[in-house]
């Protein structure tokens, strides 16, 4: 048996792992890439994914980093079927026909790009709606605990994660390889134990190989019932100067997370009843019916509310944004509010146009509630810039900004740690991976150190045979072909920054005499970066 980690290793995205047993060839997984150019540039590389020869896909749950590539993989020829829970078909349905809408934007986007520096070849989308309806069709919704067996001598069985609304654990069973049997545990992303919604991660207590997820595989989060403290802080924050507070959050589990941390506060009557609620966020208002939809999936409390007649992601004082114009009634909405809107790391969407209104409000507050990534608009404000650049314009932050680290749906290390303490085989091996290459050594040092359990850190594009005696072989990815980078997109942003700078000649002139020597210094540097560039270019090829 063959596995091979066509993404998620020594990273967090793209999620794909393909298995190849006996005479059957399937994967685990298939997320978009997300994060540098070098990285994302792996979601052109789909012939690595051999999608025509591949006879099924299992599927964990909905999150884009696990799921976003499956309608390039069907437009690549993959025909199978894809298994999930009922609900991650659901929320699969909304996720990909967003994604496919935000891939027909940016290569229209592009080729318009294109065109302005003379070059009118077309930019292709990953894929397009069709796609998606395409790969919609393929979808079998399976049931947590029931066994099946999608191909001859395979036998697969969806535990419930407790990651997400429908994620799950995934058992394969793998019969006659090389006369004998393997089983594999695929933790997809593993939830937190007493998170809210959510049912407690299930436990596997047997494998021959564990596929661990390492996310958090380095640090423990807060608890939640602080963490709604300091939600509760911030709000009455703003409310006490009657200014809004803004929370970027992602579409998917978090907004969910956070409406009912609202509901729970409002139960207990400590949030001000006089402040309305925005959710303006049109695949967060789509997410939140789908929870609602199969609210028979979520833990016990969370049922008997629903069960009682309530729902407990509808707030009394909700109120939904749905159009673009509902969005920009909210800036005109005189006194405090709460606004939930995307994106979480205010990189995109509507939730720029909010921080745009009231970041520079004193009073305001802007509430991240997820992991900020380097180089977002996000992580420049919870790094305390004094100023941040938003939709075109500097804006001083005088809005206080609060970080709250307690809402995750992940495990954190000791979660993790607890989670492998019910395994009771002996010589099982474990390959981590969903991690950042860090988090995944700190994780393996703990493994080792409490349960002696061999880890392996797999690369980009390594294959390993797997044996039934549970021994491994692993192979390193081969030199990669052709260029690493992305030169064309890395030159044409380049010169469409040097067009704008030469079509704003006009207000450089005219900045007062001080701020114009520091700009001109600043762009000589740049130059004289570029001038060694080229230089160790002349060089390179003179030694040829
Ligand atoms: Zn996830």
């Amino acid at each position: 048996m063959q596995v091979k980690f066509l993404g998620a290793a020594r990273g967090v995205t793209g999620s794909c792992f393909v298995v190849h047993s006996g005479d059957n060839r399937f994967a685990v997984d298939c997320g978009m890439h997300q994060g540098t150019q070098e990285v994302e540039q792996r979601n052109q590389d789909l012939n690595v994914y051999d999608a025509a020869g591949l006879e099924f896909v299992l599927l964990t749950h909905a999150h884009i980093d696990h799921c976003g590539l499956l309608p390039a993989l069907v437009k690549y020829g993959f025909k199978g079927r894809i298994y999930c829970t009922r609900p991650t078909g659901d929320l699969l349905e909304i996720m990909l026909k967003d994604s496919a809408h935000i891939q027909e934007m940016e290569a229209e986007w592009a080729s318009r790009k294109k065109a302005r520096h003379g070059r009118f070849n077309r930019i292709e989308p990953l894929y397009t709606s069709r796609d998606v309806s395409r790969t919609l069709s393929l979808v079998q919704a399976v049931e947590y605990n029931e066994e099946f067996t999608p191909c001859r001598d395979v036998h697969v069985l969806f535990k419930d994660a407790g990651h997400i609304l429908g994620s799950a654990i995934i058992e394969i069973r793998a019969e006659n390889v090389d006369d004998g049997r393997i089983k594999l545990v695929f933790s997809g992303d593993l939830g937190r134990p007493n998170q809210l919604l959510m049912r407690n991660p299930s436990h596997s207590e047997v494998a021959d190989f564990l596929f661990l997820e390492s996310t958090y595989g380095n640090r423990d989060h807060k608890d939640e019932d602080q963490s709604r403290e300091e939600l509760l802080l911030a709000i009455n924050y703003s409310y006490e100067k009657g200014e809004k507070v803004i929370i970027p959050a992602f579409a998917l589990e978090r907004t969910q997370e956070v409406l009912y941390s609202l509901y729970l506060l409002y139960q207990e009557g400590r949030l001000p009843q006089d402040m309305p609620l925005f959710l303006d966020s049109p695949l967060a208002i789509r997410a939140t019916q789908v929870f609602s939809k199969h609210y028979s999936y979520f833990d016990a409390q969370t049922r008997a509310i629903f069960h009682s007649g309530d729902d407990p992601l509808k707030l009394p004082n909700l109120r939904i944004s749905q159009t673009a114009q509902d969005s920009m009634n909210i800036n005109s909405y005189k006194g405090p509010a709460i606004v939930i809107s995307a994106s979480g790391m205010a990189n995109a969407g509507r939730v720029k146009h909010h921080l745009r209104h009231n970041i520079w409000r004193k009073g305001a507050g802007i509430v991240f509630v997820g992991f900020q990534a380097q180089g977002t608009i996000g992580r420049k404000i919870v790094d305390g810039a004094a100023s941040v650049r938003i939709l075109g314009e500097e804006l001083a932050v005088k809005a206080r900004i609060f970080t709250i680290n307690g809402f995750s749906a992940h495990a954190g290390q000791s979660q993790i740690l607890e989670w492998l303490s019910v395994f009771y085989n002996q010589g099982m091996k474990v390959f981590l991976v969903h991690g950042e290459y860090e988090n995944q050594l700190a994780l393996a040092e703990k493994i080792q150190e409490q349960f002696g359990y061999e880890v392996h850190i797999p690369d980009y594009l390594e294959e390993c045979i797997l044996k039934t005696d549970r021994g491994y072989e692993a192979r390193l990815p081969p030199e990669k072909k052709g260029p690493a980078v992305n030169w064309d997109y890395v030159l044409a942003e380049l010169e469409d920054k040097m067009s704008t700078l030469r079509l704003n000649e006009k207000d450089l002139s005219s900045m007062d005499t001080r701020e114009q020597s520091r700009i001109r210094d600043e762009l000589l540097e740049i130059g004289s970066d570029i001038s060694r560039v080229l230089a160790s270019l002349n060089s390179g090829n003179n030694s040829c």
